[in-house]
């Protein structure tokens, strides 16, 4: 299905920054880049020089191809208990704006998102202090045996490693217990930044970066795919993103697990950290483009425009980037950010960024699977009430992706 690349070897620029020539010789030869690789790319102002070398190796694997899916998003609850300092959606139970869906709603809420041909419930929420597990696992079943055919990719590390704590399991047997009720991958949140450092400020009440790891690694040995994210532009080095990168690598060597990982830009409006500025469109497209050369064994890398701006996660597509997330939606957290009228990126609109681009869309299934619209036909495409480049409320920017 991919189209053959244009670039060759041959037709590498000359590098503005000349600590990028080394790096380029390895990334041509298809050789793995270490850690000092990963620093000389983030560290570098020659954008157009990384970008290009991060160009290649996406076409080299998807050629023209640029995947999305139609998929939408449940937060069950946004009352949770860890009060990260990273987050603009948690809230105390009695605080303004706090809600906790009803199973009821939320399996007609998912009948809407069916009847509009989602694929995939993208499923993650707070931790909250009074849902059992049983809770969830109910969701989950009624799901599955309402709406079959879609794809349930449910609950971060970060809620697998609460629910095992409030239902007294082990980590493996939480896992199995979502999997027998119908969950059929994870996503990948919560991992922000792995070292100790940078949680501690930022999320100190959620699971290590190592318990993170340990969980999706048990994940894949029991055959629970997951996708993998990494927070940027908050107080993270450039050595403790490298570092974050190197330890997805390192994991994926071992268990092949990871499906695709995404690069989640930080807002800081409405959080503990608001203080900080945003990070800039050079840091989105510079974290694209890296995840891209260092994560030479994960096959997709998500510019997610609900996080990146449509228009940046559309340039992405020249960066690295090989998909565009999907429809998204999730009207309950824009009604209660105050929109007046609903988010929404059809299908039409990101197949139209897709094509702008020069790329050819491809819509996916969550497990990156082709989805043959004559077979699954879906309603005519909803019109969007605004424009892709319209206002996105802080508050739908859940933080566990
Ligand atoms: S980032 Fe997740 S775990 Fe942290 S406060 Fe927000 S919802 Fe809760």
């Amino acid at each position: 299905m991919a189209t053959k690349t244009q670039l060759t070897a041959q037709s590498a620029p000359a590098f503005q920054d000349a600590k990028l020539e080394p790096v380029a010789k390895k990334v041509l030869a298809g050789e793995r880049l270490n850690s000092a690789d990963g620093l000389a790319l983030y560290e570098s102002h020659d954008l157009l020089g990384v970008g290009w070398l991060a160009n290649f190796v996406r076409e080299k694997r998807h050629g023209n191809v640029t995947y999305f899916n139609v998929n939408r998003h449940i937060n069950p609850t946004n009352v949770c208990v860890a009060h990260c300092k990273l987050c603009a959606f948690g809230r105390s139970p009695d605080s303004p704006g706090a809600y906790t869906f009803a199973l009821d709603e939320i399996w007609q809420r998912a009948g809407e998102g069916a009847a509009e041909g989602a694929t995939e419930f993208h499923i993650v929420g707070g931790l909250h202090p009074d849902l059992s597990f049983e809770y969830y696992l109910e969701l989950i079943r009624g799901l599955k045996q309402r709406f079959p055919q879609v794809h349930l990719k449910a609950f971060t590390m970060v809620e697998v490693g609460y629910y095992a704590r409030i239902s007294k399991l082990s980590i493996r047997d939480t896992l199995l217990a979502m999997k027998a009720a119908g969950v059929d991958s994870l996503p990948g949140g919560g991992a922000e930044i792995f070292h100790p450092r940078v949680r501690k400020i930022i999320c100190d009440h959620k699971v290590s970066g190592q318990m993170w790891l340990q969980i999706a690694r048990t994940a894949h040995e029991i055959g629970l795919r997951s996708n993998a994210t990494m927070l940027y532009g908050h107080i993270e080095t450039n050595e403790e993103r490298v570092d974050h990168l190197v330890q997805l690598r390192d994991s994926q060597d071992k268990t092949h697990g990871f499906v695709a990982f995404i690069p989640l830009a930080f807002h800081p409006a409405n959080t503990g950290l608001s203080h900080i500025p945003s990070p800039t469109g050079f840091d989105d497209l510079k974290a694209i483009a890296c995840s891209r050369l260092l994560l030479d064994n994960f096959d997709h890398i998500k510019a997610y425009w609900i996080m990146l701006t449509p228009r940046i996660a559309q340039v992405a597509l020249r960066f690295g980037a090989n998909d565009l997330d999907g429809t998204v939606v999730e009207e309950k957290i824009y009604h209660d950010a105050g929109a007046t009228t609903p988010e929404h990126m059809t299908r039409a609109e990101l197949e139209r960024l897709i094509r702008a681009a020069g790329r050819v869309p491809v819509e996916r299934d969550t497990l990156y699977n082709p989805v043959d619209r004559e077979k699954m036909p879906i309603p005519p495409a909803r019109v969007s009430s605004r424009s892709i480049d319209g206002f996105i409320p802080e508050t739908s920017l859940t933080l566990n992706i």
